[in-house]
């Protein structure tokens, strides 16, 4: 047997799929609101939830810089690491990183809260290991673990002689008679850069809900991405919160962050209040430390394969004979259906009879971790709530050991605010939900990131303007308008990361390597043909967007009928000109193909060495 179905997966004769899917329908419309994407909010001034400070690095005052360089990377995380490797072994040598943040690491950086870990295999998530001689301390590793993996990176590749940290970008513009960019920021720096590679990364602004009375509220409030140790007592290597004690403290949100940190303040709270809009799904961690006599076993180019391996476990189908190396929540749906399909001796499946089976397993796992949580959670009215009523995938799966041991303890209570599609209201000692007031002494917000607001906001860049003072918030107002998702026409020698018209792998940090490969060949050889600026042509971009939208996967059967989060915008579609409502993923639009075959787009595209839609200067 090459791959194994998981202990307590119901049988397909044990689930009613049309029932099923009418409850899904039911607890989605019970947290639609109309508002979507507004019911957050940019800033609160009045809570000095201030995300500009940094707690962790103290700040050192220097003077303005007045220069040119080759590259501005702008962004310390995976993608501006990444980015500054790339540029290294390119031979680039004038450029630097630019982050808000005090060194390398980005989210990474910021987040510090007890119990953060990545929730994907370290393996895979990990960058270059093989090059680095490397290995994560265990699958699912800590926060604090990536975080000086990265900069031991940024160390070896020399990004720390030039970085530029506590430096807020305030504009950029293309100064045509430099044929540069132009970079002002908080500093009073005036960098005049050749190229700029934006690298600002997917979660780099807290995001807020705008719960009325938030402004009124009296007590202690950060977000999770701000950990307040100074206030909670312990540190992020001894996460010992001690000084909640005598506190009574409510934590808003039930995504991954707060599934990691809810066993802590479980724990060290005198009360804690999870406030719960939608459930998570979270089966048990399996966490292992790394087995060294395993690491003995691995040939030169494993973490590739196993890199394609989780891809096709968590996005695609393995394939027929492949073992799932990866095994987590991530891949069990295509797991068990590879054990089943083997059981049967490989039937041969057409796409429609494939993607129901997919579907009939998508119900079933959901099932098996619905009776995961009947198993832990002692009191039934708690385990109904804590149960996630969605299809897999439309809200990140988690895994945790400790969650739901949470809720057995009697200074724990789960507040459902799902009725009123968010927190109701909190006062000036606390919060108020199914009409009781709740006081707190301290309000944690795990609510997210500002990953589908508009580009100006999660950007955080007031001026960005293109060629004729265009601003690029304008130019993609209709929405995005692309080459390969990286170059976009009026906008020379800009490089955007990030997802917004290309493809997505199941590893996030391999998204940004393959496209900073692809940027920085193209710097190189417009510099090698003696230009100093290269541009889309309109022809170029408006082609390769029909493309990408002629190969798009339609998605928006199974988006519609997801629970609203970041991950169909709030549960609100695009609307074409004939009325047409499509649901995309958050991500933007994607290349129908895959990944493998956006590869191969790319390579194809290098490799002709035309640069092929391209005008140079
Ligand atoms: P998420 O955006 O995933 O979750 C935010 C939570 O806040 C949701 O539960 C949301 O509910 C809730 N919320 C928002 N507004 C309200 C409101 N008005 N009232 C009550 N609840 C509200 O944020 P996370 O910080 O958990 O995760 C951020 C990103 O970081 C995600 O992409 C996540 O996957 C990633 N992450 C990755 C980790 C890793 O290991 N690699 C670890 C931790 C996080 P609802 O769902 O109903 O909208």
């Amino acid at each position: 047997m090459i791959n194994a179905k998981y202990p307590g997966l119901p049988d397909a004769t044990e689930i009613d799929i049309n029932a099923l899917k009418a409850k899904y329908r039911v607890e989605r419309d019970k947290r639609m609101r109309g508002d979507g994407q507004n019911q957050y909010v940019e800033r609160v001034d009045e809570v000095a939830l201030t995300y500009e400070a940094d707690p962790y690095t103290p700040d050192t005052p220097r003077e303005p810089l007045d220069e040119d360089i080759d590259v501005a990377v702008l962004g310390g995380g995976w993608s501006g690491i990444m980015a500054g490797v790339q540029l290294r072994k390119r031979g680039f040598t004038n450029f630097r990183n630019i982050d808000h943040a005090g060194d390398f690491g980005g989210v990474w950086y910021w987040n510090r809260y007890p119990g953060l870990q990545c929730d994907n295999d370290a393996y895979c998530y990990l960058p270059m290991l093989e090059e680095m001689g490397f290995m994560p301390s265990k699958k699912f590793t800590d926060g604090r673990e990536i975080r000086e993996y990265a900069q031991s990176i940024c160390r070896r590749f020399e990004l720390y002689q030039n970085a530029l940290f506590h430096t807020i970008v305030q504009s950029v513009r293309w100064d045509e008679s430099i044929k540069r960019w132009r970079i002002s920021t908080q500093q009073g720096d005036d960098i005049r850069a050749r190229f700029v590679i934006l690298a600002n990364g997917l979660l780099n602004i807290p995001k807020l809900p705008g719960i009325p009375g938030i402004d009124k509220y009296q007590g202690k409030m950060f977000h999770t991405a701000r950990f307040d140790y100074d206030y909670t007592g312990g540190s992020e290597e001894e996460p010992v919160l001690d000084q909640l004690a005598d506190k009574r403290v409510a934590l808003v949100g039930t995504g991954a962050t707060a599934i990691q940190l809810t066993p802590f303040l479980g724990r060290y709270a005198k009360q804690f209040y999870l406030l719960q809009r939608t459930p998570s799904c979270v089966d048990s961690r399996r966490n292992t430390e790394t087995d060294p006599e395993w690491v003995k076993t691995l040939q030169p180019g494993w973490q590739a394969e196993r890199r394609a391996n989780f891809h096709r476990g968590a996005n695609e189908s393995l394939l027929p004979g492949e073992m799932d190396l990866i095994r987590d929540i991530w891949t069990e749906v295509n797991c068990n259906l590879s054990a089943e399909l083997e059981e049967q001796d490989w039937p041969e499946l057409s796409m429609e009879e494939f993607m129901a089976r997919y579907e009939e397993m998508d119900f079933r796992v959901m099932e098996r971790l619905r009776h995961r949580v009947d198993e832990i959670v002692d009191d039934p009215a708690t385990a109904q709530l804590l149960k996630p009523w969605y299809r897999y995938q439309c809200k990140r799966p988690t895994s945790n050991d400790e969650y739901y041991q949470t809720f057995n303890r009697p200074n724990v209570k789960l507040i459902d605010v799902s009725e009123t599609q968010g927190v109701e209201r909190l006062t000036e000692s606390g919060f108020i939900a199914g009409g009781v007031e709740y006081e707190v002494d301290c309000i944690m917000f795990a609510s997210g990131y500002e990953v589908t607001s508009d580009l100006e906001r999660r950007w955080g860049i007031p001026v960005f303007e293109g060629r004729d003072g265009v601003s690029i918030y304008d130019h993609w107002r209709g929405g995005y308008k692309t080459l390969h998702g990286m170059m976009t026409s009026g906008f020379p020698n800009l490089f955007t990361c990030g997802l917004y018209q290309g493809s997505l792998n199941s590893t996030f940090t391999y998204n940004f390597e393959a496209q900073v490969e692809h940027m920085v060949h193209i710097m190189q050889a417009v510099l090698d043909r003696g230009a100093v600026a290269a541009e889309v042509t309109e022809e170029a971009q408006d082609a390769y967007v029909s493309h990408l939208r002629a190969t798009e996967v339609d998605r928006t059967e199974w988006i519609r009928d997801c629970t609203p989060s970041y991950f169909n915008n709030e549960g609100k579609p695009d609307v074409d000109e004939n009325g047409n409502e499509k649901y995309r993923f958050y991500l933007g639009e994607l290349y129908g193909p895959g990944w493998d075959a956006f590869m191969q787009l790319l390579q194809d595209w290098r490799d002709a060495g035309d640069l092929a839609g391209l005008s140079l200067d």
